[in-house]
């Protein structure tokens, strides 16, 4: 099924230069960039974008972390790209990630992680229509 995910090559993966590799992947996997632009998110835009963890206890941290420096956020579209981009990335903790993922080969850290992808269809939605107007996406 066709499907739309947002993609966020985080703080950490921009400032170590790994934009183009992440790229590569994405592209490389067949899946279509159909909107991309850089961003930098204040505090309160961070804790706004990651609603649903509030309350966790890496909510502070993790929002401070998206606050740190700009991000590239990207709306990504094909057959089951949801899932296909999460697998591409890798699990949240690099250490449990697969090889070859995005998160094993890059991630220092289970927090600087180098890249979001929406985990539904509903979140990628939501979260889609957090940075991007329908006239920005290709
Ligand atoms: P993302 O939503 O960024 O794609 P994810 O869906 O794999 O990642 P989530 O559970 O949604 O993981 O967590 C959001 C982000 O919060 C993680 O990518 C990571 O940066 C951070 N995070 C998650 N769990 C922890 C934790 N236990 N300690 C520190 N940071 C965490
Ligand atoms: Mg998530």
């Amino acid at each position: 099924m066709k499907e739309r995910t947002l993609a966020i090559i985080k703080p950490d993966g921009v400032s170590r230069n790994l934009v183009g590799e992440v790229i590569r992947r994405i592209e490389g996997e067949g899946i279509r960039i159909s909107a991309a632009k850089m961003i930098r998110m204040d505090k309160d835009q961070a804790k706004g974008f990651y609603q649903v963890h509030e309350g966790k206890p890496f909510f502070e941290s993790v929002t401070d972390f998206m606050s740190s420096g700009p991000c590239l956020v990207m709306v990504l579209e094909g057959d089951d790209v949801i899932g296909r981009y999460r697998k591409l990335i890798g699990a949240t903790d690099y250490k449990r990630a697969d090889e070859g993922t995005i998160r094993r080969d890059f991630a220092t850290d289970i927090e600087k992680n180098i890249v979001h992808g929406s985990d539904s269809v509903e979140n990628a939605k939501f979260e889609i229509k957090y940075f991007f107007s329908e006239l920005e996406i290709f």
